[in-house]
């Protein structure tokens, strides 16, 4: 796509101020990687999963790969400005299109100030900041179970998941009262059937839609 076409478009979406673009928030294994590639169609938002990317560098063995590997592996995050600079690069790849569905970021404060002086820079924001609520006991039953299917290391073993809950407990939980702050903060109950899940997210976003207008 020549660059005028890119301006143009990204232009015509700040002008119609039609974008949406959402965070979603939870703790590990609380279904933010599911429910996101269920409704990223829907409203025809791009999907971005830190995790996803650097799971994929990781099996690409790219430097970045290789650097957040130690992280992953003992379930602790990787640094912020390696995460905040990958975040950028995606981001302005996306770019121009109708919104973006955040998964696993921002996951610190530092994070949720660069995301949002990023989004600024384009003349864009964040809209809604949705939490999928589940108790820790079904978090690591989940974890537990996801780590037999798919191999991933940071779910296989009760301790490595201890360890990202106390991370999410230190380092991201305090972004629920940056985001009530912005009056963007809203959360559900993440425990039931998949679509019935995805139909409380999805109610949530129809509301904040019509009343947009
Ligand atoms: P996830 O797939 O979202 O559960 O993320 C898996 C792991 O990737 C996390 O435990 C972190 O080690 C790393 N990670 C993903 N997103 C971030 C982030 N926003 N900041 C720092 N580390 C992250």
């Amino acid at each position: 796509m020549s660059i005028l076409i890119k301006l143009y478009n990204w232009y015509i979406c700040v002008i119609k101020n039609n974008m949406l673009n959402l965070i979603l928030f939870g703790k590990p294994g609380s279904g933010k990687g599911t429910q996101a590639s269920l409704i990223k169609n829907k409203y025809n938002l791009v999907h971005i999963s830190t995790g996803d990317v650097f799971r994929k560098n990781m099996s690409n063995k790219t430097d970045l790969g290789m650097l957040a590997k130690g992280y992953m592996e003992k379930g602790e995050l990787v640094p912020d400005e390696v995460t905040v600079n990958m975040l950028k690069e995606e981001l302005e790849y996306h770019l121009p299109c109708e919104g973006f569905i955040f998964d696993g970021f921002p996951r610190t404060s530092y994070q949720a100030e660069k995301l949002d002086a990023l989004l600024t820079k384009y003349s864009l924001n964040i809209h809604l900041t949705i939490a999928l609520d589940v108790d820790n006991e079904t978090l690591i039953k989940r974890l537990l179970n996801r780590g037999k299917s798919s191999g991933r290391a940071d779910d296989q073993s009760e301790d490595k998941i201890n360890k990202r809950l106390q991370e999410y407990d230190k380092k991201t939980k305090p972004l629920i009262e940056f985001y009530t702050k912005q009056n963007k903060y809203k959360s559900i109950n993440g425990i039931g059937e998949m679509d019935a899940i995805t139909a409380r997210i999805v109610n949530l976003l129809d509301n904040y839609l019509n009343d947009r207008g």
